[in-house]
């Protein structure tokens, strides 16, 4: 989850006013990232400092060359004008001419510099997009729910093969976080009444600022029109001057810590209008993201959908702790759905209305934040984004996680630990570790109350997308709940001694107070006792030299006097026997849609079929994540070949490995290419009553096995207890021609 990001610091340079939307959601959750929002297509519109100052002095040299070639078109005309010498126009329009050449391969060279890899590289990128989602339509890993009302934007069905990696997905995340770590899941519902969601910020700040087509009441994010508006501008209008694209520029860069009023102000003055009909749009107002119901009939008591599922453990966190035998740290996990009524979703699966989240709160000391297995992942290295590369333009580089902790640069060993889990997580899954990143929040993207923040972020054809947020919040969330519900989330910490403290006690006299404030008395009371400690020794200062004091009451808003004899204030000393504190808690938190569908994209390869007429897709998921581990196939439809598969088949039910067995006359060939298609990593197919072979789908290498062994050697194969190349180094090799035979 995220929330309040970087609410303070963000309204105080930007006079924003708390109940700016942006905030929320964006702060709530992408700024992270922008995960949740902008941050979806690029997270940074930014250029290395080289490329941009090339950029720069290009278009410096373009404006110079246009004013150039207008001033040499002036000579031309002038010169027909004066009925100067043929030779001499012809002259002036040969110079012309060559200026214009120049001028077109400066444009080109912009072109370049502007659209960086991207000229072509879009293009390319947006191919491979398709190609990959066609198949996964066309193959019904997932389908846009309702299709037969036309769909919803923003909700997908999971298909058959689809629902199978999704499961494959989440079972290895139980066993790589729940299981490992001995974390306690819990279970909570969808629904959730007002006050959580109240207490945790969502009801009054987890907005996106709207803009409506003012003429047909079509609705979209303000911020992602003005983010079109400048990326399109900067690449496709060349003639724009240098100043102007760092304005957009700047503006790019700032784009999430702009208000309504700021944005409201960029819309018009640009000319920003409804993309469709390009009708004149409202300001931008914010709109609140959580899909409201109401608990019950009587309509009487308000409720959401929850937008995350964290609350539901910080919720419960009293009795987690205490069937966790009172013990710091611990985790508590959930998977679920969670809710988002986004304005304009778009890219997929990407960003989507409703999405499985799977999150992780780790309860720890905040003084004490070791972990005690991070030695297990201190040595791993990988690709990471620490905010000050961010900020001085630099990329991000493969720096050792525990490098990062010793030096500072990730805030303390517990949010290293579950840094370098979250990438084993994902690497082992089969996302491709070179486009893998963890990006470090930058300040004005964090909560104010946060310590640290780093994004997982997955490079696909959409660019660098916030797929895992790990943020360590501080108490923020617990302090929350406690106020609101008045239950104290509270840990404790036993000394062996007693130790003995210096305690500051006020302790209001409540018939004195009565007499002076009668029915205000409560308000003074819970006023004088709320003092943090500076605030009541000033106050024990005053009454002692002057006797009296003023003293603002929030709760009454105005001021009172407090005599000497309505309050005593002192400090004593105390045997205390345990530290009361309030945990804080660092929260891996993982959009697990985002995750499969970057999974899709890392997985995706195509290759030329036998004939080389077509080109075959293929998914190469690991068995872990493969919808289907096995195919069984007989050679050609004949019944012994085909009990031969079903005694197979059985076995394989019996040790537990999804398969399937297709017993078509289809060739051979096509088979193969059909479940390659779905990313089945090994295929049976059954030429003989006595022995079978298997083959593996990336290298299409094929061994012979005895039909009582291969269900073991499939277990064997897909379980990681064994590699392909050992059971290939251990078996015959069948070589009558090719797999795809
Ligand atoms: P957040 O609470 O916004 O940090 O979101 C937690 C995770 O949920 C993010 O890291 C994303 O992976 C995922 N997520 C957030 N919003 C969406 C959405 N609209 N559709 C799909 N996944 C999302």
């Amino acid at each position: 989850m995220r929330i309040f990001f970087s609410f303070i610091s963000s309204s105080v340079s930007f006079g924003r006013n708390c109940c700016s939307s942006r905030l929320t959601s964006r702060h709530l959750h992408t700024l992270s990232t922008k995960s949740q929002r902008s941050k979806l297509a690029t997270v940074f519109n930014w250029q290395s400092p080289p490329m941009a100052a090339a950029e720069d002095s290009l278009r410096k040299a373009l404006a110079e060359k246009q004013s150039a070639v207008e001033a040499q078109g002036n000579a031309v005309r002038a010169l027909k004008a004066a009925k100067a010498a043929k030779s001499e126009i012809d002259a002036a329009i040969e110079a012309l001419n060559s200026l214009k050449l120049e001028k077109s391969t400066i444009e080109k060279q912009l072109q370049a510099a502007v659209s960086g890899a991207d000229g072509d590289g879009a293009l390319s990128r947006e191919a491979f997009r398709q190609a990959v989602v066609n198949t996964l339509e066309r193959r019904l890993f997932y389908i846009p729910s309702f299709k037969i009302y036309r769909g919803v934007a923003g909700l997908y069905d999971y298909g058959p093969p689809g629902c199978a990696v999704k499961s494959n997905v989440l079972g290895f995340w139980r066993q790589h976080f729940v299981l490992e770590e001995n974390m306690l899941e819990v279970d909570c519902p969808c629904v959730t009444p007002e006050v959580v969601l109240k207490a945790s910020g969502h009801v009054d700040k987890f907005t996106d600022l709207m803009v409506k087509d003012e003429k047909t009441g079509t609705c979209y994010r303000a911020d992602h029109l003005l983010k079109d508006f400048c990326n399109e501008k900067l690449q496709k209008d060349l003639s724009i001057s240098a100043d102007k694209a760092a304005e957009l520029k700047h503006v790019l860069a700032t784009l999430d810590d702009l208000s309504a009023e700021e944005l409201g102000a960029k819309i018009k003055e640009y000319g920003i209008t409804a993309p469709d009909t390009k009708n004149p749009l409202s300001d931008p107002y914010p709109f609140n993201l959580m899909f409201q119901t109401s608990i019950g009939p009587s309509g009487l008591s308000p409720g959401y959908m929850r937008p995350e599922t964290a609350q539901g453990i910080f919720v419960n966190f009293k009795d987690l702790y205490y069937y966790n035998g009172n013990k710091l740290p611990f985790a508590a996990a959930q998977i679920g759905q969670a809710f988002r009524n986004e304005i304009s979703p778009r890219q997929g699966l990407l960003r989507v209305r409703e999405f499985t989240l799977a999150e992780i709160e780790h309860f720890v000391d905040p003084e004490d934040k070791s972990h005690p297995k991070y030695s297990e992942v201190a040595n791993l290295e990988f690709l990471m984004f620490p905010r000050d590369e961010q900020m001085s333009g630099q990329s991000a580089k493969r720096i050792c996680l525990g490098d990062a902790v010793s030096k500072g640069i990730v805030n303390n060993e517990t949010l290293g630990y579950f840094i370098g889990r979250v990438y084993l997580f994902l690497t082992r899954l089969g996302i491709d570790k070179e486009r893998l990143r963890f990006r470090q929040h930058l300040a004005n993207e964090m909560a104010h109350y946060a310590a640290d923040c780093w994004d997982a972020e997955i490079e696909c054809s959409y660019g660098w997308i916030e797929c895992v947020g790990i943020a360590d919040r501080s108490a923020y969330d617990l302090r929350a709940h406690s106020d609101k519900s008045g239950v104290p989330l509270v840990a404790a910490e036993k000394f062996s001694e007693p130790r003995e403290v210096e305690k500051l006690v006020i302790a209001p006299v409540k018939k004195e107070l009565g007499l002076a404030f009668k029915g205000n008395q409560k308000n003074v009371v819970e006023a004088l006792e709320a003092m943090n400690e500076k605030e009541a020794l000033e106050m024990k200062a005053a009454l002692e030299s002057k006797g009296e004091v003023e003293f603002f009451v929030c709760t009454l808003d105005k001021n009172v006097v407090i005599k000497k004899n309505m309050v005593s204030i002192s400090k004593e000393k105390k045997k205390e026997h345990q530290r009361v504190f309030t945990p804080s808690v660092i929260e891996p938190s993982f959009g697990i849609g985002r995750i499969i569908y970057c999974l899709f994209e890392h997985s995706f390869y195509t290759r030329p079929s036998k004939a080389g007429d077509e080109q075959l897709n293929v998914f190469r998921f690991p068995p872990l994540v493969a919808p289907i581990k096995c195919t069984v196939f007989p050679l050609v439809q004949n019944q012994q070949y085909e009990d031969i598969a079903k005694v197979i088949s059985k076995s394989l039910t019996a040790a537990g490995i999804s398969h399937k067995i297709d017993i078509t006359g289809t060739s051979i060939g096509k088979r193969y290419a059909r479940t390659d298609e779905l990313g089945v990593p090994f295929a049976i197919t059954v030429d003989s009553t006595k022995d079978v072979t298997i083959r593996e789908r990336d290298s299409k290498l094929q061994i012979r096995v005895d039909v009582e062994e291969a269900a073991s050697v499939i277990k064997s194969v897909t379980d990681g207890r064994r590699t392909w190349e050992d059971v290939w180094a251990n078996f015959p090799h069948h070589t009558s021609g090719s797999s795809d035979d």
